[in-house]
């Protein structure tokens, strides 16, 4: 047994330049170094339709130019290599393009070009970009052995497939047979191949389906045992949209097995749908990586998605046929389906989505043999006409959301159903293995839909450590426009600040003034605000909010202690600990904290506390909401509130022990950008309002006001809250109502700056090293948290590197900013990590006996 392989796979675009070229001879180069290589080629980009177009010229008797423009392109190519296009290292290449001409000729003469000798002439574009791609690679000084792809893959036709099946659209078993690689490979560690085609059972030509070379690499990569599969194309990754439909579209950087086929089944055309099963089968992990950047790490395939539900993705599969029919001969007739399906099954017609009613059938179509025009489809539409009345709507697109356990998700994705109004919609139908909710529309709907759902599902979203920077981050869109944020007007005094090397929290207090105005300006349904001092509880800070208006939120004695300390007698302070002690209350009581209770236990359990005394109560509406798992603290699995179900029974422990019930406090999460969130949240503690009585004196919505950390998040909308919030207070006049914002007042307020100390580059990325990681800011670890980055010393200078920046911290984990342009910097130079001002210096810690970064008041 020879050294394991590993097999590339590039797709047109990635063979169509020289460029191109010397990453395939690089990255094939490296991996040589420690094992063997199969490099699957597909044609160069757009001969394959070009071949199919000069057969179709050739049938109607057109001698057409595609051929020539075939030509054109490999000799370019050639010529671009440096390759004299006579030479004999380019024989083989010539000779393939010289049988598709002969073969063309044939069908010029006969009129006629069946699937075996189409095939055939498609062929000729894979055999002759691997016999020109050997050339190039020799040049460029890696000795590939040229393999036919017909010699190790074989199709396993079913007795029924029609020829257009059989020869266009085959299907090979993925079997595992490494001693047959190894004896075509002999001493060779690199071997260079074709996808897209196979060899049927009579040893003719036959070809996996349009976009099938992946599934080529896929079976070659089982055939051989290898130990990975690499797709390398023209984009990154696996997108959450096309990205060249939905330039927002955002990396997946992980995924499973079923969830990229599904992905790849419903319209993602970066993979072939059939490349994955040969692949899960024998567990080979795959990535898709960009030729054009092969810094990028792209996405990876392997194993099972996580289990909790999430949307992944919207896809839109144009080109696709939807057939009903009706009759009322399927009232009550048993086995009605089957005589419906039993000609699909005749003609080799494969059916995708499916919806039934008691009288009628409606079906997708993903492809049918021949075409719609062809003499498959007219003999499915006789044979179904034999059953009721048919009707076709051709062409239609399947725009899908797909993910996992989605119907556990539609809470999430209602609103976003907005994107269906007034479109017509043919057929919903949810994947039985909830993979998928799909809505057949009109063709020329689908694209505009695909951008309109992939902006109300994905916008708004915060971090998922699964999701990557956007499509247009990563091709390194230009930064935003220069000049108006506070850090950039007072870029010299920050510059000042680190001057000594070191990493420095700085925070600007008229932003903190001006967010803390804008919010009481947007509310005035709200009556008070309090300040959650846990997302940064600086004196500075605290004493501007305070002198703002805002009391202070607290979530433990020590707050207590320090809100108190610092801004005196006459604060108003909020404590709303969970799972703390009782003498913590009490201690909170004493220094003339509002007391608010999440669960009957401190009615138990310190009754003499609450003898006489007023509190409120902490509810869990039984749904959270926020930017990441972490922070969402609603729901029947987080552990802070009491059931708002169960509220009359708390209602009742406290009466027994004496208090009085005087607020209503709950709290959904962190992070949260749609105010719908606290309207909803709104409602239902106004229904409890009624149970209390009179001695109910506020309602407190709790915080979690958003800002947006990437480009192109919306803003919260404050004035669709205010609009909600002010229809809700009306109905209850006599109450106060509250909110608890933290983040929202202090994270544009602050940034970490963070002088860089090394840049170094291992194997194809580039990592930026400064003066502090997550010991200062942990939210990058522990969320997946986005902060945008800039290079402080030579702002605005465009970004121009593709990096990741991380700290000094031992943990793989310390990384503060992944796959981010950034202007390159030298050592020295300052990068300023902004969005920083809340979670930041009051999340961080000593780990590694590292002191985090230190603060400074910008007055
Ligand atoms: P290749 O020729 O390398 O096989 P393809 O054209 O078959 O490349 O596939 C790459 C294309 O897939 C991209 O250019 C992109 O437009 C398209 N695509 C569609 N959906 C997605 C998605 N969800 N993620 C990434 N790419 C996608
Ligand atoms: N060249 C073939 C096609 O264009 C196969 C591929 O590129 O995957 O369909
Ligand atoms: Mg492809």
């Amino acid at each position: 047994m020879g050294a394991p392989w590993t097999v590339l796979k590039f797709g047109g675009d990635s063979v169509a330049t020289y460029e191109s070229w010397r990453t395939i001879a690089r990255e094939t180069a490296e991996r040589a170094t420690h094992g063997r290589v199969l490099v699957v080629c597909s044609a160069l980009a757009g001969v394959t339709d070009l071949l199919l177009k000069a057969v179709t010229d050739a049938r109607s008797g057109n001698a057409g130019d595609a051929l020539a423009r075939v030509e054109r392109a490999h000799l370019g190519l050639a010529s671009a290599a440096g390759l004299d296009p006579a030479a004999p290292a380019l024989a083989p290449m010539r000779s393939q393009l010289e049988e598709a001409a002969r073969l063309l000729e044939g069908v010029r003469l006969t009129g006629e070009a069946p699937p075996r000798l189409t095939a055939r002439i498609l062929a000729v574009g894979e055999l002759a970009s691997t016999r020109l791609g050997e050339a190039i690679l020799a040049k460029l000084g890696v000795k590939a052995r040229w393999l036919d792809a017909r010699d190790l893959l074989e199709s396993a036709p079913r007795p029924l497939d029609p020829d257009e099946r059989r020869y266009l659209a085959a299907s090979v078993p993925p079997t595992r047979a490494p001693e047959r690689v190894d004896a075509a490979a002999g001493e060779d560690r690199v071997v260079l191949t074709q996808g897209f085609i196979a060899r049927t059972p009579e040893g003719h030509t036959c070809l996996l389906g349009r976009g099938g070379s992946d599934t080529s690499a896929a079976l070659l990569a089982a055939l051989s045992g290898a130990e990975a599969l690499e797709i390398w194309t023209d984009v990154p990754g696996l997108f959450t949209a096309d990205p060249r439909q939905v330039p927002a579209a955002r990396l997946i950087r992980n995924i499973g097995y079923r969830e990229a086929r599904e992905l790849a089944s419903l319209g993602a055309k970066v993979l072939h749908p059939p490349c994955l099963d040969p692949v899960a089968r024998h567990g080979i992990p795959v990535s898709i990586r960009a030729t054009p950047h092969p810094e990028m790490p792209g996405t990876r395939i392997e194993g099972e998605s996580e289990a909790h539900p999430a949307v992944t993705a919207v896809t839109c599969r144009p080109g696709g046929t939807l057939l009903s029919i009706s009759t009322v001969a399927m009232w009550d007739t048993p086995g009605f389906l089957s005589r419906f399906f039993a000609p699909f099954e005749t003609l080799g017609v494969s059916v995708d989505l499916i919806g039934t009613s008691e009288t009628a059938v409606s079906v997708t179509l993903d492809s049918v043999p021949g075409g719609i025009d062809g003499a498959v489809f007219r003999r499915l539409l006789a044979g179904l006409g034999e059953l009721g009345e048919v009707q076709v709507i051709h062409p239609c697109a399947v725009v899908s959301i797909v993910g996992r356990r989605i119907r556990a998700t539609l809470g999430e994705i209602a609103p976003a159903l907005t994107a269906f109004q007034e479109r017509p919609v043919h057929l919903i139908s949810n994947s039985a293995e909830d993979l998928n909710l799909s809505f057949v529309v009109d063709e020329e709907e689908g694209t505009a839909l695909v951008r309109r759902l992939h902006d109300l599902l994905f916008s708004a979203r915060g971090d998922d450590p699964r999701l990557g920077p956007t499509w247009e981050r990563l091709r390194g869109a230009p930064a935003p426009e220069a000049g108006t944020a506070w850090w950039e007007l007072r870029r010299a005094e920050l510059l000042a600040i680190a001057g000594d090397g070191r990493a420095h929290y700085v925070y600007d207090l008229a932003t903190v003034r001006e967010r803390a105005r804008r919010l009481k300006g947007a509310l005035p349904a709200i009556d008070r605000f309090y300040y959650s001092m846990k997302a940064n509880p600086h004196p500075a800070i605290l004493e501007t909010v305070a002198a703002e208006g805002f009391g202070i939120e607290c979530v433990s004695i020590q707050e207590v202690e320090t809100a108190r300390a610092r801004l005196g007698a006459g604060a108003p302070l909020l404590f709303t600990p969970n799972f703390c002690a009782v003498d913590e209350y009490v201690r909170a009581a004493a220094l003339g904290a509002e007391l608010t209770v999440d669960g009957p236990h401190l009615a138990r359990e310190a009754g003499a506390l609450l003898e006489g005394r007023e509190v409120a109560v902490r509810l869990d509406p039984g749904w959270g909401a926020g930017h990441n798992e972490k922070v969402r603290t609603g729901g029947a699995g987080s552990k802070f509130g009491h059931p708002i179900d169960e509220f009359d029974e708390l209602a009742t422990a406290l009466a027994g022990a004496g208090a009085r019930l005087v607020g209503l406090h709950a709290h959904l999460g962190s992070g949260i950008l749609a105010p719908q969130a606290w309207l909803a949240l709104a409602h239902v503690l106004a229904g409890i309002a009624a149970r209390v009585g009179p001695s109910l004196r506020w309602i407190d919505l709790g915080g979690g006001l958003g800002v947006p950390e990437r480009p192109g998040q919306p803003e919260l909308d404050l004035d669709a809250l205010q609009a909600g919030l002010a229809t809700i207070a009306r109905a209850l006049p006599a109450i106060e109502w509250r909110l608890e914002p933290g983040r929202y007042l202090v994270a544009d307020a602050g940034v970490l700056l963070a002088p860089v100390t090394q840049i170094r580059r291992k194997a194809q990325t580039v990592f930026v090293g400064v003066a502090t990681g997550m010991n200062s800011l942990i939210r990058p670890a522990l969320y997946g948290a986005w902060h945008p980055i800039v290079n402080l010393t030579r702002h605005p200078a465009p970004p121009d590197l593709f990096a990741q920046v991380v700290g000094p911290i031992c943990e793989s984990g310390d990384v503060l900013g992944r796959d981010r342009w950034i202007r390159a910097p030298s050592v020295g130079d300052v990068l300023l990590i902004g969005n920083a001002g809340a979670y930041g210096r009051a999340m961080a810690s000593s780990y590694n006996l590292r002191p985090p970064a230190e603060e400074t008041v910008l007055a």
